[in-house]
């Protein structure tokens, strides 16, 4: 198989085995991005390929040496471009970073380097991560691998269609309503949203604290899981992280049978009216694969499951306007001139944020006073209470929920500004784990017709082992094919011939 369609831990084995070198590795994958990136524009920077290939000469200079090789040693990773990387220009898809280069590489980005990995670049997004499409991005859309009419889903769009395209095995994506999952289902990819402090987001822009998580996209469920066994842990650096306590750092195997799991169905969310009937089909046939593997599945009840939506909107806007106060063109980016303090702020926010930016930051900041403020604020915070109380609940019954992902798979560009239905249901399944904290995987489960649908697990607090578990055995029977009909044309989509 050649290199860049190879499992990421069978790639890092013969690395080791000096079967392969770095220089070899970073390569093979350079040489795709010149096929593909034209195409599908998931970067917004790739540093040049000289300066890749120097790195992965350094590791390969390491290795002879001696030097104990760490978990992801010579795999290329794509970084959101909301993360800070040491070197490279961020600018979270927005005007007003324009110029900012971070003088330190974000935590995430330390222990990928710390592991071994090469850096790639920085991958497209909606412009601070607000968007379900990479359209919002201030230096125009990726194109979905599978389909190049269609979105990448977003924000992470530039991520999942990075790893669809076969551009780098992994990358690194921020999770705040949807942002992983979402683009992981519409490109046919595996995103994991953490537990809420699994994962470090020191050098991260903030968009709404209390619900932001960094996380993998893979091509395979188990690439996902190594990456994530990298990054997670407690960083002192960013407060709101922990150590998951008595977790070994071992890869999440498949089960031989699934006898003894239950599975909860949450009627609320399969019997949604925006949910497409092809995706509700494709999902409940991967469940019955899994009941076949001995899963006892069962329908159950998450009654605040609707009004999830309005609770993140008010909180998320909220949080965003607060977050994003501190782009005022004095410490970081672009700054237009102004007669005064007062008209220098608004000069430079009001030219360099977006319109979808500018509509959170207006609306934040209107919930945030007097007299709505308390009024909306505690009404969200409940929504929260309660959905985490009765996600408690579902999670004495059973170890692992399933929903789709997405309502639907990707659509069309421009379809969302067209069509406010899909645009206010396009996270509805996403968002319940955001606002409660727990763990969230989506993992590709068929196509309807030629387009990727992803199946979402959902686990107690700090159960990222069994959601990986779970999800390999799916994926170990399923097979379905990896690759998109890009470059060398090789993806069909449909299951796998034996
Ligand atoms: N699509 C959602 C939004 O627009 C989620 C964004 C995110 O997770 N960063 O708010």
């Amino acid at each position: 198989m050649s290199l860049i369609w190879e499992d990421v831990a069978r790639l890092r084995q013969r690395a080791v085995r000096r079967e392969v070198s770095a220089v070899e590795i970073a390569s093979a994958f350079l040489e795709r991005q010149e096929v593909t990136e034209g195409k599908i524009r998931a970067f917004l920077y790739r540093p040049p390929a000289e300066e890749i290939l120097t790195q992965a000469r350094s590791l390969d200079e390491r290795m002879a040496r001696g030097e104990e090789p760490g978990l992801l040693w010579g795999i290329p990773v794509a970084i959101k471009d909301n993360m800070a990387v040491e070197g490279m220009p961020m600018t979270a898809a927005s005007r007003i970073l324009e110029g900012y280069h971070p003088p330190y590489d974000a935590t995430v980005v330390k222990k990928l380097r710390e592991a071994g990995a090469l850096v790639a670049g920085k991958t497209n997004l909606d412009e601070w991560a607000m968007g379900s499409s990479t359209e919002t991005s201030a230096f125009g859309p990726t194109y979905n691998p599978w389909d190049r009419s269609r979105v990448p889903g977003g924000s992470s769009g530039g991520a999942a269609a990075a790893v669809a395209a076969g551009e780098v095995p992994l990358s690194l994506g921020s999770d705040t309503g949807g942002s992983i999952r979402q683009p992981a289902s519409f490109c046919g990819v595996a995103g994991l949203k953490p537990t809420y402090g699994h994962i470090s987001r020191y050098g991260v822009a903030s968009l709404a604290s209390s619900l932001d998580h960094i996380g993998p996209l893979a091509r395979r469920v188990a690439d996902a899981a190594l990456l994530y066994l990298v990054l997670r842990g407690r960083d002192p650096l960013d407060g709101q992280t922990w150590e998951a306590p008595g977790t070994p750092l071992e890869m999440p195997q498949p089960l031989d049978s699934l006898k003894g799991w239950r599975i909860g169905l949450p009627k609320e969310a399969f019997t949604h009216p925006a949910l497409d009937a092809q995706v509700k089909e494709a999902v409940l046939a991967a469940v019955e694969l899994l009941a076949a593997r001995g899963a006892q599945v069962e329908e159950c009840s998450l009654p605040t499951f609707h009004l999830s939506l309005e609770a993140y909107q008010v909180l998320m806007a909220m949080e965003a306007a607060s977050n994003l106060a501190r782009f005022d063109g004095i410490r970081y980016g672009r700054r237009a001139t102004g007669e005064s303090l007062q008209e220098l702020y608004a000069k430079t926010r009001g030219q360099g944020f977006g319109f979808e930016v500018k509509r959170r930051i207006l609306l934040g900041t209107y919930l945030g006073q007097a007299p709505q403020y308390p009024l909306l604020w505690e009404r969200a915070d409940k929504v929260r209470r309660l959905l985490r109380a009765e996600m408690e609940d579902l999670f004495r019954r059973f170890h692992v929920l399933i929903t789709p992902t997405s309502p639907t798979v990707a659509f069309p560009f421009g379809a969302l500004e067209r069509d406010g239905d899909l645009r206010s249901y396009a996270d509805i399944y996403t968002i319940p784990a955001n606002l409660t904290g727990v763990p969230a995987l989506s993992v590709p489960c068929g196509f309807a017709p030629h387009l990727p649908v992803g199946m979402q697990l959902l686990g107690p607090w700090g159960t990222e082992e069994s959601l990986f578990r779970v999800a390999r055995t799916y994926e170990e029977e399923a097979q379905w094919p990896l690759k998109p009909p890009l470059g060398e044309g090789t993806g069909v989509a449909g299951r796998r011939q034996p």
